[in-house]
Parts: structure tokens; C-alpha cells; sequence
């Protein structure tokens, strides 16, 4: 049992419990053990094994819990709780804009167990006079409706790749000699995964043995097609699995064909076919009319593969069919940002607003990170459900850390920011004065998601226009596998942030990933800079910028592209370049 799936069993305690309508402190102790634990790094397994007794911030009776999930693989309490309601409700309560007790109210008042009893309830008109229902609440539901049914045969990259990992270290514990490697979407790193590609290379006479040892793993909720070089389940997770098993002189041939994408697969065919090649799962074929048919050529590694046709190495991330080909063959292949590069992060919450440590903590967690920088940013005043901070309690928090800057002289520089809710009209929170004693502004909608697509972009374009605006936090507000962002002019905005030299944020936590990787390499040809940010709300949260890093990469994005690749020094001139630059096109 992963930590992630424990933590999900914990929400779902929660939900249940406010379905039931039962103490807020309790539900409150569930879905704070649900954080605390999807955040940590070590294995509760581990943990648990090794014979620790508690876990801060975790009260006993709870940590029992944990113990008998990850002793039995279940939880008597859980199983009970879930059998005292219809499992379709707890799928009723995953949709945006119901929650618990509004899916408790529409069952308990009009029998609507189901996502499809609700689309059909909506449908029939049932919805209409029930209190709490408007025209405008059954819109969005209908909407939320559509969304879920695509979204949730899905999963976030870190979830899909915890579980691919585990299923390949289990794949690697035999003794039957072989090439085991993860391909499809997991390899070239996108955002939301589907299932998870499994490539195996063995000698013919093992192809058996090791199909037997892949459906003994323990993992397995059910087998929906076993044949001669593919085996198709899915994992007790929920996520599906493609195994493809290929002979072992084939293995570098197959990992190419499976990582994809189609778009690249089929763009790669068509340009070697014009050299006299084929290719396919199965090798590369000289295409000439020879006495025996089609020659078959023989590589060690990929580089050896895409060399064969003249092209520079392709890293799977940038096989999405986008251009990367023709870079290949023209040796373009851009020298893209790695995770050592950054030097530093912006975009921290702390104990001032809705982060979970302290300001201290959170800097000291960037210093062991190795990073000379943090940039501070805390929610503003209109962000009154994350308790956002008024002005004065902004300019003591300036003070706070001008007083820290002189403790950690020479270790770590703190940047002093905000990130400002972009207000309706397109204003920032705060008078001139206080932001001006900000070294940085990061500007992000936070409310009224529901304009229109152009009255969305001038909300943001008014926004980077503002002098003290640094950069736009998460261009989009998507959730992944949520909700879509809202409607924007992605292109218009990022003209306005190339004249008024506004960054756009990577927002890195993985349920963001925005700006989307497919905007990235426009953006960077209008010369815009990236920041790459974890957005972190506790010190465990810094090094999301890893997640960051993928997309950016999938962007085509290199270290000179990204603003905190950069010396601390370097970045505190550009920070003051912007407010300058813009001041004077005013
Ligand atoms: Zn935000
Ligand atoms: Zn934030």
C-alpha cells in the first residue's frame, strides 16, 4: 500500500463523514492526516517496519489506523463506513461544485445515487425548484458532468508513476534475464496519464515464464486480455497497464514504437520511409527489393536509431509530433533545462496566510535544497478564505524578513513578494506605496472564473500593464482532472507580456502544470521568460519544481529561458528591470 493510496482512503473517510453530517473535527483530523501524509517522503510501510510509534501531527488513535492499513491492506472502520452508504455517492461528491452535503441532500430528497442518476435527474428537469439548485448551479453541474467522464479514466503523472515504478522494481525481482523499461505517455512526462506502457525484452524461450511472474503480481485488480506479446489489466488503483513483451533482440526497436506519441511515430515513418526504411514495433527494414525480402538493421540504443536516419537523439520528451523531427534532422534539438539549473524558488506560502510551516522553516528547507533564493508570496488581502493580509500585516511581514535577509547573509537571500489576487476589474490588491516596498508581485486570478474568454484577457492584460506586476500565477487556473481553465486569448496575453516584459509562471504542482507545455515554446518565442514555481504552501512542497521541470522540458524550454536558472544577483536586477521598464511605457 503506497502513501498516496492510504492518504486517499483517509479523504475518503472525511467525505463519508461529512455526508453523514457528522463532527467538523473529526472530518478536520482525517483530511489534515490525509495531507500530512501525502506529503511525506518516506514510506509509511518503511516507516511502519522499522517500528516507529507516532508521527507528528498525527494523533494515536489515527496512527493506529495507518498501522492496520498498512499491517492488513485494509481498514475494518473504512469498509464499514463505506458499505453505510451507496458507493456511487462518493463519486457524486468528486464532481466539481457539489461536495458532501449537497450529494447527501439530493439523495436523501430526491434518491440520486450515481453520476448517472444525477445527468439524468438534470436531463428530466427534476433539479429545477429544489432549494439550493439555481439555473446557473445546474449549468455548472452539467459541465462538471461532462468533464468527469473525461477525466476519470485519467491519472496525475506523480500518481501514475509512483505505481509504474513499483510495478518495475516488481518486474526487475526475478531471475529471468531481460530489458524492463516504462514507455507511453509516463516516458515523454505528460501531465495526466491513462495507462501505463510497460516494454519487456526476454529470450523467446522465457516469454512464458515471465508472463506468469507479471500476473502474479499482487497489485492486480483484473486481466482483460492476455495474448502472445501483450498482456492488458488493471491495477487494484484503478489504472490501467499494457505490457508488451518482445524478443531480446528487439527490445531498443519496441521502446521507441511505445513510447510514441502516434503523432511522432507516424511523422518518423513517413521521413524514413523517403531514405528507404520502414519502421515498426518490430525493427528497422531496409526497403529495397532484396533476394530475401526486407533486410532487417540491427541498433544498440536510441541515439543509434535516430543517428541511423541522420537525426540528433530525440529525449521522449519532445516526441509529441510538434516540430521535433524536423529539428532533429536540422540538429536543432534544443539544449533543454534540467533540475540542477535552478538555483533558486519563487512562489511560497507560509504560516502567515494557508501554508503549513513557518517562514523559517520554509527557507531553511530552500537552503538544504541548495538553493541561494526564496521568494516569499503569501495570499493578499481579497483572498480572505486563505486568510490573505491586509496591508499592515503585509509590511510587518516585510520587516520580519528584512530582519531575517541580515541572519542568513551569505546563505540565502528571502525576496520579499505577494501574490496578489488579479480583482475582477483587473486591479491588483494594495495602494502603490505598499507595493512598492516589494521586491515582487505575482499576479493570479483566484475568483469570478465564469467571464468571458475576452473579458477574461483584458482582466489579465490590465493585470501585466500594472507596473509592480512581476508575473502571472497560474495563467489558466486548471485544475487537471478537476476542472479546465478558464477561457483565455493565451496568444494576446502573451504579446502583452513580451511588450511589458511580464514573466509567466510555471506553476509546478502537478495538479497545475500551467502554463500548459503546449503554450511554452510560443511563449518563448516572444521572448517571454518562464518562472519555474512549486507554489509551495509547506517545506516539503519546494522541490514540486521537479514536476516543472518536465513541462518545461516538453516545452522545448532551455536554462536561459527560465528566470530562476539565474544567480540571485541577476534576478534581483531583472525584478527591478520589469517595474522600470514598464514605468516608462506608461
Ligand atoms: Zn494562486
Ligand atoms: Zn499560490
Amino acid at each position: 500500500m503506497t502513501n498516496i493510496e492510504i492518504a486517499g482512503i483517509f479523504e475518503k473517510i472525511a467525505d463519508i463523514l461529512e455526508i453523514k453530517n457528522e463532527n467538523p473535527f473529526k472530518i478536520r483530523a482525517y483530511l489534515n492526516a490525509s495531507g500530512i501524509i501525502s506529503r511525506m517522503s518516506e514510506n509509511l510501510t518503511d516507516i511502519i517496519g522499522g517500528g516507529q510509534t507516532d508521527i507528528q501531527g498525527i494523533g494515536k488513535d489515527l496512527f493506529s489506523k495507518i498501522k492496520e492499513i498498512v499491517n492488513t491492506g485494509h481498514l475494518a472502520y473504512y469498509d464499514e463506513l463505506a458499505d453505510s452508504i451507496p458507493s456511487g455517492i462518493l463519486e457524486l461528491v468528486r464532481l466539481h461544485g457539489l461536495g458532501p452535503r449537497k450529494a447527501n441532500f439530493l439523495y436523501e430528497n430526491l434518491n440520486i445515487k450515481s453520476i448517472d442518476n444525477l445527468r439524468n435527474a438534470i436531463d428530466a428537469g427534476k433539479l429545477y425548484n429544489v432549494r439550493g439548485f439555481g439555473e446557473k448551479t445546474i449549468e455548472n453541474l452539467r459541465k462538471s458532468i461532462e468533464e468527469y467522464m473525461v477525466f476519470r479514466q485519467r491519472f496525475l503523472y506523480p500518481v501514475a508513476a509512483e505505481q509504474a515504478l513499483l510495478l518495475e522494481a516488481y518486474l526487475q525481482n526475478t531471475d529471468i534475464k531481460g530489458d524492463i523499461a516504462i514507455a507511453g505517455s509516463l516516458r515523454r512526462k505528460t501531465e495526466t496519464i491513462g495507462d501505463i506502457n510497460i516494454v519487456v525484452a526476454v529470450k523467446d524461450k522465457n516469454k512464458k515464464k515471465f508472463k506468469e511472474w507479471f500476473l502474479n503480481y499482487g497489485e492486480i485488480l483484473r486481466v482483460e486480455f492476455v495474448g502472445e506479446t501483450r498482456i492488458s489489466l488493471v491495477l487494484k488503483s484503478g489504472i490501467n497497464v499494457s505490457l508488451h513483451i518482445v524478443s531480446d533482440d528487439n527490445f531498443v526497436c519496441a521502446l521507441q514504437h511505445f513510447t510514441g506519441s502516434k503523432l511522432h511515430n507516424e511523422e518518423l515513418r513517413m521521413t524514413v520511409r523517403k531514405c528507404g526504411y520502414d519502421i515498426n514495433e518490430h525493427g528497422i527494414f531496409t526497403n529495397k527489393e532484396t533476394a530475401g525480402g526486407k533486410d532487417r538493421i540491427r541498433v544498440n540504443n536510441e541515439s543509434e536509431f535516430y543517428g541511423l536516419f541522420a537525426m540528433q537523439y530525440i529525449p521522449p520528451e519532445l516526441r509529441e509530433g510538434v516540430g521535433e523531427i524536423t529539428a532533429a534532422l536540422n540538429r536543432d534539438i534544443p539544449d533543454m533545462v534540467e533540475e540542477k539549473d535552478l538555483k533558486g524558488v519563487f512562489h511560497i506560502h507560509t504560516t502567515y496566510t494557508d501554508g503549513k510551516d513557518s517562514l523559517e522553516v520554509i527557507v531553511e528547507a530552500c537552503i538544504r535544497e541548495g538553493y541561494s533564493y526564496a521568494g516569499i508570496s503569501d495570499h493578499s488581502v481579497s483572498a480572505y478564505y486563505a486568510n490573505g493580509l491586509s496591508a499592515s500585516e503585509l509590511e510587518s511581514q516585510i520587516e520580519y524578513i528584512d530582519r531575517l535577509n541580515k541572519k542568513y547573509k551569505g546563505r540565502v537571500k528571502i525576496f520579499k513578494g505577494i501574490e496578489s489576487d488579479i480583482l475582477s476589474d483587473g486591479s491588483l490588491d494594495y495602494n502603490d506605496k505598499t507595493l512598492s516596498m516589494l521586491d515582487f508581485v505575482i499576479a493570479s486570478v483566484h475568483s469570478k472564473f465564469n467571464m468571458s474568454e475576452s473579458m477574461m484577457t483584458e482582466r489579465i492584460i490590465k493585470a501585466i500593464k500594472n507596473p509592480y506586476t512581476t508575473m502571472i500565477g497560474h495563467l489558466t487556473g486548471r485544475l487537471l482532472l478537476e476542472r479546465n481553465g478558464y477561457p483565455i486569448n493565451v496568444s494576446k496575453i502573451l504579446d502583452y507580456a513580451s511588450e511589458y516584459k511580464t514573466i509567466i509562471e510555471l506553476n509546478a504542482r502537478p495538479k497545475r502544470l500551467d502554463i500548459d507545455w503546449r503554450y511554452i515554446k510560443e511563449a518563448i518565442g516572444k521572448g517571454v521568460l518562464l518562472s519555474i514555481n512549486p507554489d509551495a504552501h509547506d517545506a516539503s512542497s519546494v522541490n514540486l519544481v521537479n514536476y516543472g521541470i518536465n513541462t518545461a522540458r516538453k516545452g522545448w524550454a532551455e536554462k536561459t529561458d527560465i528566470l530562476n536558472t539565474r544567480d540571485a544577483s541577476v534576478v534581483a536586477n531583472i525584478l527591478t528591470s520589469i517595474r522600470d521598464h514598464k514605468k516608462k511605457l506608461k
